[in-house]
């Protein structure tokens, strides 16, 4: 296709506000799909994604329009894969910015035009869902005027759902999103935009083309892995799948080159002939490294096997995932993963539940500290708290921070700055916009990851909005702390904290212990402690021989209750000395009242 055939484009928007949607119908409208086919969105199509609403893969899909090839770029939808939606913005040169009419610009929106301003995108607005009562298109302008700095006055309006608008968003792409530029008779240089693995294909690899042509049965380098493997096949996505012998410069397909493992294909590396390669590989190469780590344990030691199995086959699909074996005094045999958030941490999760029937523990999530040592001996990297050197082997400790941009209707303000202050966050701007205000603030990683998300979510009913980047280490007064049950420490409920907070969470970990572990025949001593001193402390009182004594005048729904409830717990527990602990305990005791 010549250049100025081409155009390559992606969506950014918020969660919820259409992106999908509109997708899908750009792909009708030019014919990819049938209106049968439509049912199910495509873009999105792990299951997952789909309950969650949100895109976890970039994926692409090649469109014809009036004489014109158009590349659809999805992008992933969470900050957690923040550097896969930097590649996919590369390898455009320009975005759909779809706005939802009655919710107006959000948090999220912000961030990712942003990102695509800074790839000098030509940003196209799109203000959706037109369709609704509370829809106000102009206010939805003059927002995004104010607030992005954006021209609004050629805003297509749209309705995703009820097909309105379409064919104008498709000649906006093609008159206002410029082609792409390329020399075909350079050396090739290709982007590695993504890659997966395909159970017929193997590794599938996405790829922009920037000069030079990328051929079936080419020998081509992968220049950062420093590999090399012959190309097989060549295609792109209409959805469908679509054999090409070629690619040439400003085109976006896909190649397979019997590669077995997804970490042989990493994103943002640069493909070039292996015969007459390039003579400098294309920049923004990032090597992804996971920022939170925790323990997953089977509930059932007989499911050791049965877990490593299924880690290793999603880590097949997954580069950005890491794993090890871990042993705890408590917990047994099992793995310490890496993730690249909470989100992905979650996904991983819930996959391995639900898609491998396994009953996990997962211990205390934790952030990578850096420890300084004494008398010059260098600095380690900290994945989990059961490792912390002795304190005085301990020089320093520092933590990761974040920037975090929260996004707020007026009357939440309070409450949100309150959170913020809570954990530790250093406030660096407000602004206000048409009743919602900006907040940028400075935080600890270490502070986010248990449950901020869902506590900025309850306090403000859901309004508000939440995005954040890695600005680095800091130094910290950090300690570790221990939770003993009976006596006995319980190394997956340790956790790193601030010294300034211990208390407080210390406190709060035992009230919820408390509740959180079923009395036994004697008393239960649960303590929160720094080194040899204790910080917090609950009792659980003993229970009385016959359970169901203590339920006076014979209350038999309630005994009944009592037993069943026994019963069912046995199966969850887990056993720390002679004390049970429920498999629910450690995740719930973490999250902060
Ligand atoms: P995404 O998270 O940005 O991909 O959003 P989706 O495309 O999944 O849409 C989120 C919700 O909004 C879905 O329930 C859609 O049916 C709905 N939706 C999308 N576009 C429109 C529209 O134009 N009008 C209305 N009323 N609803 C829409
Ligand atoms: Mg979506």
């Amino acid at each position: 296709t010549p250049l100025d055939r081409i155009r390559n484009f992606s969506i950014i928007a918020h969660i919820d506000h259409g992106k999908s949607t509109l997708a899908d119908r750009l792909i009708q409208v030019t014919g990819g799909l049938s209106e049968r086919e439509m049912s199910a969105q495509v873009l999105d199509n792990m299951e997952i994604e789909r309950e969650r609403g949100i895109t976890i893969k970039a994926q692409t899909v090649r469109l014809d329009y009036k004489g014109h090839v158009l590349n659809l770029m999805d992008t992933p939808g969470h900050v957690d894969f923040a550097y896969e939606v930097s590649r996919s913005l590369a390898a455009c040169e320009g975005a759909l910015l779809v706005v939802d009419a009655a919710q107006g610009v959000e948090a999220q929106t912000l961030a990712n035009v942003y990102q695509s301003i800074e790839h000098d995108h030509e940003i196209v607005p799109v203000i959706n869902k037109i369709d609704l009562p509370a829809a106000e298109p102009d206010k939805v302008k003059a927002e995004i005027e104010e607030v992005i700095g954006l021209d609004a006055s050629h805003a297509v309006l749209s309705s995703a759902k009820s097909g309105i608008g379409i064919t104008e968003v498709l000649d906006a792409i093609v008159e206002r999103i410029p082609a792409p530029k390329g020399d075909a008779s350079a050396p090739l240089k290709a982007m590695l935009v993504d890659s997966w693995y395909d159970p017929y294909l193997g590794v599938v690899i996405l790829v922009r083309v920037i000069d030079g042509t990328l051929r079936k049965g080419q020998n081509v380098r992968f220049m950062q892995a420093g590999t090399e493997h012959l190309v097989d096949r060549v295609g792109c996505f209409r959805p469908k799948i679509e054999q090409l012998t070629e690619l040439g410069p400003g085109e976006i397909g896909f190649i397979t080159a019997q590669i077995k493992e997804v970490q042989q294909a990493r994103v943002g590396d640069t493909l070039t002939d292996a015969k007459k390669p390039a003579r400098e590989a294309l920049p923004g190469f990032k090597e992804v490294q996971p920022v939170v780590f925790c323990g997953l344990f089977p509930v059932d030691a007989a499911d050791f096997e049965k877990l490593r199995e299924s880690i290793g086959k999603l880590r097949l699909n997954d580069a950005s995932f890491s794993f090890e074996m871990e042993t705890s005094a408590a917990l047994g045999f099992g793995f310490r993963c890496g993730f690249l958030g909470l989100l992905h941490l979650e996904i991983i999760q819930e996959r391995l539940t639900r898609e491998y029937d396994l009953d996990l523990i997962t211990t205390a999530p934790s952030v990578v500290y850096q420890i300084e040592l004494t008398h010059g001996g260098g600095y380690i990297e900290l994945h989990n708290p059961a490792d912390m050197p002795e304190p005085n082997k301990i020089e320093s400790i520092s933590e990761p921070w974040i920037e975090a941009t929260i996004y707020v209707p007026d009357e939440y303000l309070g409450s949100v700055l309150k959170l913020c202050q809570d954990r530790r966050g250093v406030q660096k701007n407000l602004t206000y916009v048409g009743g919602r205000a900006q907040a940028t603030y400075e935080l600890p990683l270490n502070e986010v990851v248990f449950d901020f998300y869902d506590r900025l979510k309850s306090i403000s009913r859901g309004y508000a909005s939440f995005d954040y980047h890695q600005i680095g280490y800091r130094e910290g007064d950090l300690v570790k702390m221990s939770i003993l049950v009976n006596e006995e420490p319980v190394d997956a409920l340790s956790m790193i904290v601030h010294r300034g907070t211990a208390e407080t969470r210390g406190r709060g970990m035992c009230e919820r212990l408390k509740e959180l572990i079923p009395r036994h025949l004697f008393k239960i001593p649960i303590q929160a402690a720094i080194g040899g001193k204790v910080i917090a402390r609950e009792t659980i009182a003993a229970l009385r021989k016959d359970v169901t004594a203590k339920c006076y005048g014979g209350d038999i729904t309630r005994k009944r209750k009592l037993l069943e409830k026994q019963k069912k717990g046995k199966l969850k527990m887990r056993e720390y000395g002679s004390v049970q602990i429920p498999q629910e305990a450690f995740i719930a005791a973490l999250r902060m009242g």
